[in-house]
């Protein structure tokens, strides 16, 4: 899941870049609202989910805020923010935050806020995802294998291999560019080596049980990937 941060505070903004990354979030961390909102516009669509403080350099995060919503984007933010004071939350709320933490906070409360507002999204409504005999749990983050018998194997994934599964898994029998998942998976900014993304899909196959020739993950040579979800 990639999640877009506005933070200009350089402790805070990687501290919640580290234990979100943890959660298994793709994080792309902005310090400065113009270039937040230069990024941004164009590619919100990308995102799940935003935190967003509200005193920045550049355009305010209140302003990022609406203008994303005159954009018609409906991506879930939550505002950081110093100000606790009655009045200006309703400002924040009516700006298009859907929900608001005040500075200083524990990561437990801002993980749950995120939880919180990953249920409420329409679009996240969704629990699990299941291709084949694969089950990956967005509530547990853990992905099981369902054999003949009707056991079921848990699948002990890393976060980076938890989101490269669950990209393939959200696009079987589609082929999927080196570049499409990178552009996913991958921090903007990461520096482009050549073989990262062979090596996590490396990774991903020796966990699933397969070598890689004989794989779900099938090779596209000078594309990319299919996952085949027949061959699960
Ligand atoms: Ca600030």
């Amino acid at each position: 899941m990639r999640l877009l941060l506005v933070e200009d505070e350089p402790d805070l903004g990687a501290a919640i870049k580290q234990v979100l990354s943890h959660e298994a979030y793709v994080v792309d961390w902005f310090l400065d609202g113009t270039q937040a909102w230069n990024y941004l516009e164009n590619a919100w669509t990308e995102y799940s989910m935003a935190i967003i403080d509200w005193m920045l350099p550049g355009l305010s995060g209140l302003e990022l805020c609406k203008r994303l919503r005159r954009e018609g984007s409906p991506l879930p933010v939550l505002m950081l923010t110093a100000k606790d004071r009655l009045e200006e939350k309703i400002i924040g709320l009516d700006g298009g935050a859907d929900d608001y933490l005040v500075k200083p906070f524990k990561m437990l409360e801002l993980l749950a806020r995120l939880r919180a507002l990953r249920r409420r999204a329409p679009q996240y409504q969704l629990r699990q995802l299941q291709v084949g005999n694969l089950t990956l749990d967005y509530g547990t983050h853990e992905v099981s294998r369902e054999h003949l018998k009707g056991e079921r194997e848990i699948i002990s994934l890393t976060a980076k291999e938890f989101q490269l599964l669950e990209y393939f898994m959200k696009h079987p029998d589609q082929i999927v560019t080196r570049d499409q998942l990178m552009n996913q998976l991958w921090e903007i900014g990461t520096e482009p080596v050549s073989n990262v993304v062979a090596a996590q899909i490396r990774l991903l196959r020796r966990k699933l049980g397969e070598d890689n020739n004989n794989s779900a993950i099938e090779t596209i040579y000078g594309v990319g990937y299919r996952f085949k979800a027949n061959r699960l």
